[in-house]
C-alpha cells in the first residue's frame, strides 16, 4: 500500500487530500493528511 509524506507536517499518511493553491502566481498542487487538511480548510473560511 502506497504512503504519502504529508507537505505541511511532514508525516507520513496513507489518507491524503489533494489540495490547489497559488503560490507566488504559480498553480501548485501538495499533499496533506487529514489533520493538516482540516486546518487547511478552516484557514480558507477565515478569510475574507
Ligand atoms: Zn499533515
Amino acid at each position: 500500500m502506497a504512503s504519502y509524506r504529508c507537505y505541511y507536517c511532514e508525516h507520513e499518511t496513507g489518507s491524503v487530500h489533494l489540495i490547489n493553491f497559488f503560490q507566488s502566481r504559480v498553480d501548485r498542487e501538495e499533499l496533506l493528511c487529514d489533520e493538516c487538511y482540516a486546518d487547511w480548510i478552516e484557514s480558507l473560511k477565515s478569510e475574507p
